[in-house]
């Protein structure tokens, strides 16, 4: 693997980047090509089961740094049965929701978004790696939901890793809260800052500059271990829609860091034969400005009724823009010192334009609080289905780009359980909570967060008592 931002080239195994996260340099890992799957090895996945699709599209995408038998017994171990509601053994299911369009749920997972099913692969990863090395690791993570209990739900247990996630001490809805407070214990510490997400985040970097913290791990979707395990969504949902193998199908992605729609964009470069990638933004849209301008600019987020989409910029872009210009890793550097020097970029300064996006299949568009109300309402009449708040941005402007008969499908990126104000709002009801999250709320244990000011010195104490 090579850094977007590195001219010499370097080369890192999978196994090194799965423990590192970012690269020295701050760039991005990606693959030093992607492979590619022939229409006739795509046609042979068609009755294979979604752990198989996984076997078959990781192995391509590790270098060979997991023995074929080891990589299945980790599968086996990411994706239990009984932590997934799976639905006649099939882990992504896809609905039709009319017109057109399917659903394809991806948030069966224990803690019920789409994030589950990559963090459970990248834990059994990491553990084996440092199994294998006899070394430990210490991850810090922020999160504003979603995130930090998809993190925890999949490390909980493991023997080599400690981890430290950070949260705002508001702004979680209380099941989201709930939700990681029933996880924390043993390997897991719940750090609740006092302060907002931004300054979480801060944390975690100021706590990386520290030589003595270089070495942290990474959950969120700089890691690529999570990108390449949410490749298989793309191909499982092609499989199962398109009529004959051959035919264009294309996807509409609730976005917010850029994690999912790259990893679709990445199938597509694989060989899967998706045609859009329609990615849909809420009120905070950095993204759909991106993609019908070419400017790239950093913007404050604010708080929706979408919030895992809730962002200011869009870390995994850069992956794409790296490609976009050519894979010039000295041109990638300055594009993004740009932006990170003046809040602001444009792509027709490197001597693109917008057209590098069309031509890969990339549009976009965005959807507001009332647009998100009213498509979880016609959804709802049309089909039955209660769709979650994000999912509705994704099927909103999914619908606003769907100009033929090419199939649409739509990620659904969490339950609706997750968000039952809003779907109260917009229905009327609370939807019906699956068993497992029954009372989750009165579930917290005492002391399960760890109360903090936003100060890396204390934080810094902390880890080094706590960790393994
Ligand atoms: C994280 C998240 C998103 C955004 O995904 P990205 O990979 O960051 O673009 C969308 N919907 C839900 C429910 C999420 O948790």
């Amino acid at each position: 693997m090579i850094s977007t931002r590195d001219a010499s080239g370097k080369r890192c195994s999978y196994s090194d980047v799965l423990l590192a996260g970012l690269a020295p340099d701050g760039g991005l890992f990606v693959p030093e090509s992607y492979p590619r799957f022939s229409l006739e090895a795509i046609s042979a996945m068609r009755d294979m089961s979604y752990l198989d699709i996984v076997f078959l599209v990781k192995s391509r995408l590790i270098d060979g740094s997991i023995p074929d038998k080891a990589l299945r017994e980790l599968i086996t171990r990411a994706y239990p049965n009984e932590a997934f509601e799976v639905e006649h053994g099939q882990f992504t299911p896809v609905s039709p929701i009319g017109d057109g369009i399917w659903l394809e749920n991806l948030s069966l997972g224990p803690t019920a978004s789409f994030k589950d099913m990559a963090m459970q692969m990248l834990g059994q990863e990491m553990q084996y790696e440092l199994e294998r090395r006899k070394e430990s690791l210490v991850i810090l993570g922020a999160t504003s939901g979603d995130t930090g209990s998809a993190a925890e739900a999949a490390l909980k247990g493991l023997k080599n890793i400690s981890l430290f996630m950070l949260c705002p001490q508001t702004g979680m809805s209380e099941f989201q809260k709930a939700q990681m407070g029933s996880l924390t214990g043993g390997n897991i510490s719940n750090i609740s800052i006092r302060g907002c997400f931004d300054d979480c985040q801060d944390l975690v970097k100021a706590v990386k500059k520290d030589p003595a913290f270089s070495r942290l791990g990474a959950v969120n979707s700089i890691n690529w271990a999570r990108i390449s395990s949410q490749i298989p969504y793309y191909f499982s949902g092609y499989l199962q829609v398109a009529k004959k193998i051959g035919e264009p199908v294309d996807f509409a992605v609730p976005s917010g860091n850029f994690g999912n729609v790259l990893s679709g964009y990445i199938a597509k470069r694989m060989g899967l034969p998706i045609r859009k990638l329609i990615v849909a933004t809420n009120e905070n849209n950095v993204l759909e400005k991106l993609i019908k301008t070419g400017v790239y600019e950093l913007s404050p987020s604010t708080i929706t009724s979408s919030p895992s989409m809730d962002i200011s910029k869009a870390s995994n872009y850069e992956r794409l823009v790296f490609d976009m210009l050519d894979r010039d890793a000295i041109k990638t550097a300055a594009y993004m010192n740009e932006f990170e020097n003046t809040g602001k970029v444009a792509l027709s300064d490197y001597g693109k334009s917008t057209a590098a996006f069309t031509e890969l299949g990339f549009e976009s568009d965005s959807s507001t609080h009332a647009d998100r109300l009213a498509t979880i309402r016609s959804v709802y009449e049309e089909s039955t289905f209660v769709i979650d708040p994000h999912t509705a941005d994704g099927v909103h402007v999914g619908r606003m780009h769907k100009k033929d008969a090419v199939p649409l499908i739509c990620m659904a990126t969490a339950l609706p359980v997750k968000f039952e104000d809003t779907i109260k709002t917009a229905l009327g009801f609370v939807p019906p909570r699956p068993t497992r999250f029954v009372g989750i709320e009165s579930s917290i244990d005492k002391g399960a967060f760890t109360v903090m000011d936003a100060d890396a010195e204390t934080l810094k104490s902390f880890i080094a008592a706590q960790a393994r």
